[in-house]
This record gives structure tokens, sequence and C-alpha cells, in this order.
């Protein structure tokens, strides 16, 4: 079966993850995130990417939630000692894979083809896509000042409450190769419960990726990041609550106006279902909060059993 999945980082890896346990792997291909990247001491950095990467290689560490297992700081603390850039917090096995990228890149390889031989190399079977090859960056607009968004989110840990998601380079940047196609030929699109607006809405901020979503001929998914209109981690919550006034499912539904046929809500927001009905969207409850394999699994089930009500 081909499936076509919207993600950002943490949220949509460990989504991606209880996918490829319940659906042959090579049928899925991953739309990811590229908002969110940044260049850290000379290399090209892609969080998003690299978490769908080290999540399906099995490399992710579980416990601190992101980067690789095993990790090491060595090189990170040289350059502290140095007075060098160390905000971002870069591991030893992780800047491996930040070299390659950047070396690839600076022999003027797209992000898209430099993905494939990391995703590859690293056994990875479904197919990783960034959602653009161009340079789109999400910046926040705050009280504070406007920020990019690694500066808010990691080193001003997100505390500038958000007026505003803008996307830097979103009108010209064009859909990677390979993902409109993957949009096309996908028999169910997912979208997985990441954050609606600095996750997903970078992604939907490629026109061409959003009209091909509003002209879709299959059923598309949304996952809703939200239990009991509380994010499991970050600030999805606090930005639904800024910028679209309330945080209930409806409030997750209305992120994705024309978009969605089905949204998954957990079953602490079962008493949401009807008001997300009301917007046309089928609401189907589920248990979401994915703490294990087995849970992460049955949440991809359950979005797959969704296609029965769209
Ligand atoms: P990021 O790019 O690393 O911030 O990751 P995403 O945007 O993909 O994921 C962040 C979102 O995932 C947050 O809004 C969380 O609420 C959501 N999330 C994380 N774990 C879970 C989970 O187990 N269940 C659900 N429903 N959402 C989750
Ligand atoms: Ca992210």
């Amino acid at each position: 079966m081909k499936i076509a999945v919207l993600t950002g980082g943490v949220g949509g890896a460990r989504f991606l993850r209880g996918l490829v346990d319940a659906v042959d792997p090579a049928g899925v291909t991953a739309i990811v995130n590229v908002g969110d990247d940044l260049e850290v001491l000379g290399l090209a950095v892609s969080p998003d990417l690299d978490s769908v990467l080290y999540a399906l290689a099995g490399v992710a560490d579980e416990d601190r939630g992101w980067g690789r297992a095993g990790e090491s700081w060595n090189a990170l603390e040289t350059v502290e000692t140095l007075g060098g850039e160390a905000w971002f917090r870069l591991g030893d096995r992780d800047l491996g894979v930040h070299l390659v990228r950047t070396q690839g890149m600076r022999a003027g390889r797209p992000l898209s083809a430099v993905t494939a031989r990391l995703a590859a190399a690293l056994g990875v079977e479904p197919t990783l896509l960034p959602a653009t090859d161009e340079p789109l960056r999400t910046w926040l607009d705050t009280p504070n000042g406007s920020f990019a968004f690694q500066d808010w989110f990691v080193a001003r840990r997100h505390r500038d409450p958000v007026d505003r998601v803008r996307f830097e380079g979103a009108t010209d940047a064009r859909p990677a190769p390979g993902v409109l196609e993957a949009l096309h030929e996908a028999e169910l699109i997912l979208i997985a419960p990441s954050n609606p607006f600095v996750s997903i809405g970078p992604i939907l901020a490629v026109e061409r990726i959003r009209s091909a979503l509003e002209r879709r001929r299959t059923p598309c998914v949304a996952v809703s990041p939200l239990i009991g209109g509380r994010a499991v981690k970050g600030p999805a919550a606090d930005m639904l609550q800024r910028l679209q006034g309330g945080t209930t499912a409806a409030h997750v539904a209305q992120c994705y106006p024309g978009l969605i046929d089905v949204l998954v809500i957990d079953e602490a927001d079962a008493a949401d279902a009807e008001a997300v009905s009301a917007l046309g969207v089928r609401a189907l409850v589920a248990h979401t909060l994915m703490h294990d394999p087995a849970a992460r699994r049955r949440l991809a089930e359950a979005a797959l059993d969704a296609v029965a009500f769209a």
C-alpha cells in the first residue's frame, strides 16, 4: 500500500515507526519539514529529517527524546572550551551525519539527494523526502521580536508567545523531486501528530504541496498531537490557544481547512468529536499516546482503519 506522510521531527518520527511496523515500509514516503533547518558551525543541519532518519534507522535516543543513542559530546565540549557556537546541541555521532550532508550539498547535490543517500546508508526502507530542496525557513513574530525557528525554540526555549508564523522562501519553493508523485500515487495521505504550525505548516506553505492536498482524490487522515487539550511535549497547545483560539480537537481540525477527511483524536478528547464533525471532518477516537512500540503501532493501525470512515 502506498502511503504519503507529512511529518515534523520527534512526534512524527514516533508515529512513522509505528506505521512501518503496521505496513510494508517500502510503500511509505515521509515528506518532512525543513523549516527548522539551520547552519551550525558551518554545517547544514536538518533536525526534523534527522529525527525521522534516526527513528527509522533504529538509532534514536528514546530516553532523551531527540538525537542519537549512545551519543557522546566531545566535539561540542571542545567547541565550548574554545568559545565557539555551542547553543545548539550536536553530539559526536550526529555531527558525522552533518559533515556528510554538508559535503554533499557543497558538492552541489540537493538536500533530497543527500537525504536519500543517508537513508540508504543507514538501511532505512521508507522514502525520506524534504518538502523542498530550496531554502524555506520558519520565523516567529513575537511581542519580543522576530526569531528564526531555532533561536526561538532552542535558544529562547519557546518562551515568547507567538503572534505569527512566517515561512521565508516558501512562495518560490518547489516541492522536492518525488513529493508530488508520492502525493498523487498515495492510496492514503497521513498527517502525523506533529506541531500543526511549525512542523506541518512549513510543508503546507509550499503552494504545490498544499494544492495537491486540496485536490486529492485519496483520503487524508491527520492525527492530533494533543491529548486532553495539551501537547505531549513542546509549544503546540500554547500556539493553538493563541493562534487558533483554543486547544480542543476542533481547533486542531481548523489548522487543516479543506485538507483532511478524518482527524484521529485521543480518548481524552472524545467529547470534542461532535465539534470536529461539525467542521465536515470525521473524528475517530483512539488511544494516541505512543509510549511504547505496541502503542505506536496501534495508533498507526487506527489511522489506517480511518480510511473506512473517510
Ligand atoms: P518536532 O519537530 O521534533 O517538534 O516534532 P513534531 O512536530 O513532529 O512533534 C511534536 C508534537 O508531537 C508535539 O505537539 C507533541 O504533542 C506530539 N506528540 C509527541 N508524542 C506524542 C504522542 O505519543 N501522541 C500524540 N498524539 N502526540 C505526540
Ligand atoms: Ca521540528
